[in-house]
């Protein structure tokens, strides 16, 4: 139905005979000519239907409006000097009509699909078809498809085999709350969807598959934020006979191959940092170190304070740590207090500011300071005349961490630290490898140790033996890439013993029936020679929207829910008869609708 597509015509083309598909962007009436731009996938071209070249052609495209489906036949033309559209690809030439051909006629749209201004995001959820005429969210899914496509040339080209996992499963162990399908031939029992393929891709290296990939669905019923979706993509990936540094070296490379191949950058290598240096520099294990203002730890400046709340922390075994904003000194009384409001809504019992000024250190709390701790401030925070010392003192070094943590994000985005930079800089994409991570954390709510990242993580072997004594000090086989303060990836070498994984089991509290009901068929796996092996899963949402400079993933996900987990478009989650509940062996307890 058509030679060429809109956006790829040249002046190369000039004189040739094309035929069009696509739709009417734009249409402009001129002097008893009309104009219009055609669109499709690849771009725009203008068309010109004049009684001069055909009076057929001309007529029939008086009924044409924005969004109508066509065809045209017509002749490509250079177009005269003071004509040419420079924003345009195809600026440099136009289309004369001899035919036109109306495939379907178009409603007025519910919003402008060549706008750029705001569109309330339900509407354009509904109206996703449209919304993915626009050029942007166009953008965004040939970009997306590009990186997939990078993914699979590159890990093809690493002897890495892609095979599917079912969907229709049990349980799945990375620790969210699960979507669940009921059994129609087994009464009361359920399906769950996968929140990862974790076991069936370590049930892969049992079976000798050795290097593995997915790009793949995964379910996770939590609450949502502008990270995540309740299905989400990974690309799934395991391989055997590896350690850390192994897996950790073809993902990096894996990286850098997309960058290179979709973004056309050449990515530096990427830092590496233990958990505990990204918690004492930033705060958290998903640095953005894409600015400064890092924490300082001013417990040796104040190690002798009579400055109450410092001396508490302190005495109990916490932390005073600060960070410094560059030029704030004189921030406003009003903006001063809206920070340590800030900070106590973080979980700080409060926050001490300290203006670096000519006259001295601006504080309300400088009386309590001596003249070696003011000095000793000062030269520990780095701070220079000007400068606003934020501090946060805590009995628990974790309260520390995560306000500090918070603010130096929050701060560096109000007041504009993180330097603008194109995407084709390397230094726009500050990749960091964070390893080294705790096994273990407490749940102080259920009196519990849980797993960081999985109960089939390895363990450091020279912190095995803390397993049954001292949990908090077992570190982990984990790792995770992280971009500009986003966490992309998770992965880990994994456990590989059988008597191994029952101890850690046995150490999250879970007792060995529960183990073999949930997980059995892992572990009689591990009775049949396990190769040690590892793997690693990136979210392709949240590569893609990085990639793509979207601060939200549903920018990058072609029909996402919303925030509260529905499909405006397709009216997900939606009520079912209950004929199809009976057969499903349920029965619901949510209240009746209103009768209308
Ligand atoms: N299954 C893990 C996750 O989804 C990733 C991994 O350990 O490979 O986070």
């Amino acid at each position: 139905m058509r030679t060429h597509r809109c956006g790829e015509l040249t002046a190369a083309d000039a004189g040739s005979s094309v035929t069009l598909c696509g739709w009417v962007h734009t249409r402009r009436d001129h002097g008893g000519v009309t104009f219009i731009d055609l669109r499709d996938r690849s771009g725009l071209v203008q068309v010109v239907f004049s009684p001069e070249i055909s009076l057929a052609a001309h007529a029939a495209a008086e009924e044409l409006r924005g969004e109508f489906c066509v065809q045209v036949q017509g002749s490509v033309a250079a177009r005269r000097s003071g004509t040419v559209n420079p924003r345009l690809a195809t600026g440099e030439v136009e289309v004369a009509a001899h035919e036109l051909t109306v495939f379907s006629r178009a409603e007025t749209p519910p919003f402008q699909v060549d706008g750029h201004g705001e569109i309330e995001e339900t509407l354009r959820l509904r109206y996703r078809y449209l919304d993915l005429r626009r050029e942007h969210m166009r953008d965004n899914m040939l970009l997306r498809h590009k990186i997939i496509s990078a993914i699979r040339r590159f890990f093809d080209a690493e002897g890495f085999v892609e095979i599917e996992t079912p969907m229709l499963t049990r349980s799945t162990p990375e620790g969210a709350r699960d979507y669940l399908v009921p059994s129609r031939v087994h009464p009361g029992d359920f399906y769950a969807l996968p929140q990862s393929p974790q076991l069936f891709k370590q049930l892969f290296m049992v079976s000798g598959l050795d290097r593995y990939y997915q790009i793949v669905k995964c379910f996770r019923d939590e609450d949502l934020r502008a990270d995540r979706q309740p299905e989400f993509t990974q690309l799934d990936m395991e391989m055997s006979f590896v350690d850390i540094a192994d897996v950790l070296d073809v993902t990096e490379r894996m990286f850098k191959f997309v960058w290179r191949e979709a973004l056309g950058v050449a990515l530096d290598d990427f830092v590496r940092m233990t958990y505990g240096e990204s918690m004492e520099r930033f705060g958290v294990d998903k640095p953005d170190t894409r600015f400064g203002m890092e924490l300082t730890d001013l417990g040796d400046v104040f190690a002798g304070t009579e400055a109450r709340v410092f001396r508490a922390a302190l005495d109990d075994g916490g932390a005073v740590k600060c960070v410094t904003l560059a030029g704030r000194a004189d921030m406003g009384r009003k903006d001063l207090d809206a920070l340590v409001d800030e900070a106590k809504s973080l979980g700080a019992g409060g926050l001490v500011w300290a203006g670096v000024t000519a006259e001295g250190i601006r504080s309300p709390v400088d009386k309590f300071f001596s003249d070696d701790e003011r000095a000793g401030l000062v030269k520990v925070a780095g701070a220079e005349e000007g400068d606003l010392i934020l501090i946060v003192a805590d009995g628990d070094p974790g309260v520390v961490y995560k306000v500090l943590g918070a603010l130096r994000n929050r701060l560096a985005d109000r007041h504009g630290l993180i330097p603008e930079r194109a995407k084709s800089d390397p230094e726009a994409w500050k990749f960091v490898w964070i390893t080294d991570f705790p096994w273990f954390e407490y749940n102080e709510a259920e009196g519990r140790w849980d797993p960081i990242h999985h109960p089939f993580t390895g363990v450091v072997e020279a912190t095995k033996d803390y397993l049954e004594t001292d949990p908090g000090r077992v570190v982990s086989k984990a790792y995770d890439i992280t971009l500009n303060g986003w966490e992309l990836a998770s992965g880990s070498i994994r456990i590989h013993d059988r008597v191994m994984q029952e101890r850690v089991l046995s150490a999250l509290g879970i007792s060995d029936e529960e183990a073999q009901a949930r997980f059995g068929f892992l572990l009689n796996a591990f009775r049949y020679g396990a190769p040690p092996h590892g793997g690693i899963a990136p979210g392709i949402d949240r590569i893609v929207a990085l990639a793509a400079g979207e601060s939200n993933i549903r920018e990058v996900i072609a029909f996402p829910k919303t925030q509260s987990a529905t499909d405006p478009l397709t009216g997900a989650p939606a009520p079912v008869d209950d004929a199809q509940l009976k057969l499903l062996h349920l029965r619901s307890t949510a209240p009746a609708p209103p009768e209308n």
